[in-house]
């Protein structure tokens, strides 16, 4: 053992001196690689920042780099993750694959990306026949047509279709139309006053749009007016578009209707025409999220000219394939995109922006080669298994809950059975066969991969719903709860710890770093302020006691309060807009907890460097959000996303639970300390 290691263990001992006392030190292990150990920083009270406190050491040894708008634990996965894609990539170049294979693909896909001298001699050229047919359009008619045909290709239209499950009726995949089309990521931008909004709007329109436009080949003096009409346009557009806490509500946002209702709502546009054109066949039926933006829209039709929305849509092309461009067109995107809005500091070295780009376009025909390399059978195992120990823990704890109703508690339990877990990688793997990719200019590429996508999903119109497709790679560090399917998918890289084998990590930093941050919260979606709504079969349909509704929502309302509460560079948490994530990661500690005790690391208590089995999990735990962000991408974070910041996700929860304070010896008078009677206790 080494000095070092000796020297924290006694730091750590000050900071929780009662609770190593009543171990015992003759049986702790000493681990040299142990995750959660040689990161803490000891300086700081688990009491006054836990965050700081278990994940500080490395944070000040890891500085993010200049190309990131953060960094942390997901970005090292993700690291590694390039590195063995890219193998793939250069294996495939050289290999000669048989035309329409996969490593074909994958391997023409990149010598696409990578051949920047030609795609400096082609600068905006492979745009040309999208930018000749909006050239020719005529009238309002023609701008539809276009709108459709660029949805198909992948740009950004205000029309705003798609196909998904049906909320009332999820056997059946539907069209919906919801509010799109404005180029700042949300509404709120273009109307918010804090320091933020402001810098981003104005750059927007002093700088960002004339630049595009300019690039697109308009003089300064048409830029400028572009830039002033379509900045009215898209606004216009955001007027009539719902807060993200608004788009929350699923009842609210379903607003089914025949074709002639959405006729009524906007006339001037040919609905069947364009559903046509965008390969959506016998729609007689829809499902509108926000009825008034399409008013908004039909006005907006008629109020700007055709001219405008030419130059609207010129944008959009533009925008969309910016990164496969020229370097002025990949420069201005990242300018605005990546350091405006994101504080990145210098673009990503072109191999890793074409693997990024890449993996979202083709991420399963790379993830089939990931699993195989990466995620073994013994793995799988212990995941599919913590899966059952987290439902067992959680339908513990709805039966013994003091506020819900035997009715309600039976339907729960009922649905919390049918949750359906996938776990790893999916068992049929999407068929790429009709996705054609050549060593044609990479643009194209992107054109076309988008519009496989395109088909892939207007396919889904009128045919049962694939209840085995993963609407995540295998290889991505995230998992998602969909209340449709009712169930969770959790991918083989999110159980990934970066430079441990999966064998090596104890059963206590496996519970807090998996089973409670993603099994667990991701479980606990399906019972949130939105997922709650939905019934077993993943129908929106009530089935709570009115009751037990008030309740939980008086208990919702608590941790709103919490959150609103924690303010990050002079802007507050929307308490409201991330509840349902608020509400996961503090049922996914309670219910990972009580998984954990049954565990025979928990019951033999025994300390590993110092740490007892119920420290451990809360700092596996917080490794899960060993994140630290740039301002700008705080800040972004803060208006457009229903996550609160990583370190939230730790410090506002724990703040929560008792077994927490117990761990680490919490007191009155610790920053961290909120009253017994305001801690908010859910499921
Ligand atoms: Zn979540």
């Amino acid at each position: 053992m080494n000095k070092i290691l000796f020297t924290h263990i006694s730091a750590i001992a000050v900071c929780s001196l009662a609770l190593l006392c009543s171990c015992n030190h003759n049986s702790d292990t000493k681990v040299a690689n142990d995750p959660v150990y040689n990161d803490l920083d000891t300086t700081v009270k688990p009491g006054a920042d836990f965050f700081k406190y278990a994940n500080g050491g490395w944070l000040k040894k890891n500085p993010i780099p200049s190309a990131y708008s953060g960094w942390g634990i997901g970005y090292l996965v993700d690291e590694e993750l390039r590195d063995r894609l890219k193998k793939l990539n250069t294996d495939a170049l050289k290999a000669d694959a048989p035309k329409g294979s996969d490593a074909q693909k994958i391997g023409d896909f990149y010598f696409s990306g990578m051949d920047t001298v030609d795609i400096a001699k082609q600068g905006i050229a492979p745009l040309k026949p999208e930018l000749d047919r909006i050239a020719a359009i005529k009238d309002v008619k023609g701008i539809v047509v276009e709108f459709a045909h660029l949805h198909d290709i992948g740009v950004e239209t205000p029309l705003g279709a798609g196909v998904g499950q049906d909320a009332k009726n999820s056997d059946k995949n539907m069209l919906y139309l919801n509010q799109d089309g404005i180029g700042l990521p949300i509404r709120d931008y273009y109307y918010n006053t804090d320091e933020h909004s402001v810098t981003i709007r104005n750059d927007y329109q002093q700088k960002h749009l004339p630049a595009v436009f300019k690039l697109a080949g308009l003089s300064d003096a048409d830029a400028a007016a572009a830039t002033k009409n379509i900045y009215a346009l898209e606004k216009s557009l955001a007027d009539s578009s719902r807060k993200i806490e608004d788009l929350r509500d699923p009842y609210h946002n379903y607003n089914k209707m025949p074709l002639a209702g959405l006729t009524k709502l906007c006339p001037v546009v040919d609905w069947k025409s364009a559903f046509d054109e965008m390969d959506y066949h016998n729609v007689d039926t829809v499902i509108v999220g926000q009825p008034e933006y399409y008013r908004a829209l039909n006005n907006a039709l008629q109020y700007y000219s055709v001219a405008d929305w030419k130059n609207y849509m010129l944008k959009n092309v533009v925008t969309a394939f910016s990164d496969e461009l020229s370097k002025p067109f990949v420069d201005e995107n990242f300018r605005f995109y990546g350091t405006v809005m994101y504080g990145k500091k210098t673009q990503l070295p072109r191999w890793k922006q074409v693997i990024d780009n890449e993996n979202g376009l083709m991420g399963e025909v790379l993830g089939k080669l990931f699993v195989k390399e990466f995620f073994s059978e013994k793995a799988k195992q212990r995941y599919v298994d913590m899966v059952a120990a987290m439902r067992q823990s959680f339908k513990e704890h709805i039966e013994k809950l003091d506020w819900m109703s035997a009715s309600t508690k039976e339907k729960a339990i009922f649905k919390l059975s049918k949750v359906r877990p996938k776990v790893g990688y999916p068992d049929k793997w999407k068929d790429f066969s009709t996705m054609v990719i050549s060593r044609q200019p990479y643009a194209l590429n992107v054109i076309s991969a988008n519009n496989f996508w395109h088909r892939f999903e207007a396919n889904k119109m009128g045919k049962p719903v694939d209840r085995d497709e993963w609407g995540i790679t295998p290889q991505t560090y995230n998992a998602y709860y969909n209340p449709s399917n009712n169930e969770i998918v959790l991918p083989a890289a999110q159980f990934t710890i970066p430079g441990i084998k999966d064998e090596d990590v104890d059963d206590a930093v496996a519970y807090g770093y998996v089973a409670a941050s993603t099994i667990g919260h991701e479980m606990t979606h399906g019972f949130d302020d939105q997922g709650r709504q939905y019934d077993y079969k993943g129908n929106l349909k009530e089935w709570w006691m009115p009751e037990d509704s008030v309740k939980f929502t008086k208990r919702a309302q608590m941790l709103i309060d919490q959150f609103n509460g924690y303010e990050v560079y002079g802007l507050h948490v929307n308490g409201k807009a991330t509840q349902g994530e608020n509400i996961a990661d503090l049922g996914g500690i309670a219910i990972g907890l009580d998984a954990f005790k049954k565990t025979d690391q928990y019951k033999e208590n025994k300390t590993i460097n110092g740490l007892t089995p119920m420290q451990r999990f809360f700092l596996g735990y917080a490794l899960g959000w060993l994140y630290e962000e740039r301002k700008e991408a705080t800040r972004s974070g803060l208006l457009t996303d229903v996550h609160s910041p990583p370190f939230l996700r730790v410090n506002g929860p724990f703040s929560d639970v008792p077994e927490f304070y117990e761990a680490f010896h919490i007191k009155k008078g610790d920053k961290m300390w909120i009253d017994p009677d305001k801690r908010v206790k859910i499921w």
